[in-house]
């Protein structure tokens, strides 16, 4: 086994970690952390901590860590037989089985299943196919897609495009061209703070069909939307707000894609977002849930009626140019297949359902009162503290005063706590893996509430 001195050294010297302040990791100011095991909701590291990781990985291990019927799936597959892909007809039991499996689950007027690797490819790959279905049905014309501000939909470049978050554009020259930005379903953050809820989402409506008269239906194609909004700071939509929206987008014939990355396979504590808040979407997006990260694999679940304009479009021009090598992977496959009947067998979308509001109402409890918590949030398996310098007025710290990440860094080091400070605002995310107890959720709330109260 390698010295750690030598591994560290390594890391540093060689290897580009994602979201990482680069310069500050080479001078050894970003702590370097080799993790090395885990079990349910627990994670193991090199130094011989055992951390509770309340983030779910990035809302990733639904099923938690170490589950044998996963690991046992993807080396059954790997000696069957690792890789044949899946173009023109070929495939696997287990990505013929899978995509079965989610269409069993997803709403009754989706189709087919699209398989790709991550959710931002997957993203890509909704994109082109709403091109594709415009072109096909001779309106060229309509191209653009609708996001939020604070949606995140993925980091590629129009993945990261669509993304709404300062950080991920800032200087990557995007949002690219097709993109347009609409208001957040933020009612903490309304503009006016005497709005109601029902007042917020009739701006959030009239902020987007004044989007669409400037921009011109006719050049619209799509809008895509998280159910509840996650890396932009795990906020649930105020109630009515997608009935709202859907109505703004089928009067305008504009295609609805729900990306449920995070919110599919149960974190609402419904199989997806879509059936918790009655969307209608003509596409959904899945990815970490599916597989609980046990291997990469994403997909793009396709509506009757977007598919029925597919097919007639490889009948005018030959199949479709659209594919990954890694397409429907087997491994990725059989770990799906495996992780979905999981799910069932240990009725974990009920416990993210039930457990998920023990937590909210337990951190409401704990915190909801703290002079500089503005709100405790959540739906489901998720929820997130809002912090403000001032309740009353509701006034924001400044972000150099960091009292997110401060939060997230106390609750680590003392208690032994992974939650994630959200990027844009002073929010503490969390996202466990479903299997998470009632005692775990006590000791998360427990040491949140000590970490706030030394912070704050
Ligand atoms: N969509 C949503 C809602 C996400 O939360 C994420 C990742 O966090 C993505 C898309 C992108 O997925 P990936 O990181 O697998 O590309």
């Amino acid at each position: 086994m390698l010295h750690n001195d030598q591994l560290e050294k390594w890391d540093r010297e060689n290897f580009f970690h994602p979201s990482t302040h680069l310069a500050e990791f080479a001078r050894g100011n970003v702590p370097h952390r080799v993790i090395t095991g885990g079990t349910g909701c627990h994670i193991e590291d090199r130094d011989g901590n055992r951390l509770l990781d309340a983030f779910a990985g990035l809302y990733c291990v639904n099923v938690g860590y170490g589950r044998p019927e996963i690991a046992d799936a993807i080396a059954d597959q790997a000696r069957e037989l690792a890789y044949y892909h899946s173009y023109v007809g070929h495939g696997t039991e287990a990505s013929i089985t899978l995509s079965k499996m989610i269409l069993d689950r997803a709403p009754d007027h989706m189709s087919k299943v699209y398989f790709g690797l991550s959710g931002s490819d997957a993203n890509e790959t909704n994109i082109k196919l709403i091109w594709y279905y415009n072109n096909i049905l001779g309106r060229p014309e309509k191209k653009k897609i609708i996001s939020r501000w604070r949606g995140y939909h993925g980091s590629g470049l129009m993945t990261g495009s669509l993304t709404g978050l300062e950080l991920f554009h800032n200087k990557f020259d995007l949002p690219l061209a097709q993109v347009i930005h609409t208001e957040a379903p933020y009612y903490f953050r309304r503009p006016d703070l005497a709005q109601t809820e029902a007042q917020f989402v009739a701006h959030c409506v009239a902020e987007l069909e004044a989007l669409i008269a400037r921009e011109g239906a006719d050049t619209i194609a799509a809008f895509i939307g998280e159910p509840v909004l996650g890396t932009g700071g795990i906020v649930p939509p105020p109630a009515g707000y997608w009935e709202a929206i859907q109505a703004v987008l089928e009067k305008h014939d504009i295609l609805l894609v729900a990306d449920e990355v995070v919110t599919g396979f149960g974190r609402l504590g419904t199989m997806f977002g879509s059936e918790h808040y009655g969307l209608r979407p003509d596409l959904i997006t899945i990815a970490k849930g599916l597989t609980s990260a046990y291997a990469p694999l994403s997909g793009t679940i396709v509506s009757d009626k977007m598919w029925k304009v597919l097919e007639q479009g490889t009948d005018e021009n030959g199949p479709i140019g659209h594919g990954w090598t890694y397409s429907a992977h087997p491994i990725g496959a059989a770990a799906g297949v495996a992780n979905l009947k999981l799910i069932d067998d240990l009725g974990l979308v009920e416990n993210a359902g039930s457990v998920g509001a023990y937590l909210n109402a337990a951190m409401q409890d704990a915190l909801g009162q703290h002079a500089n918590v503005g709100e405790v949030r959540g739906e489901g398996m998720l929820c997130a503290v809002e912090f403000v310098a001032n309740k009353d007025s509701r006034s924001f710290f400044d972000a150099s005063d960091k009292i997110g990440p401060q939060i997230a860094a106390r609750l680590l080091e003392q208690d032994n706590i992974i939650a994630r400070a959200m990027p844009q605002g002073d929010i503490l995310g969390m996202a466990p893996p479903f299997c998470l107890t009632k005692a775990e959720v006590d000791q998360i709330v427990d040491a949140t509430a000590r970490a706030v109260h030394a912070v704050l």
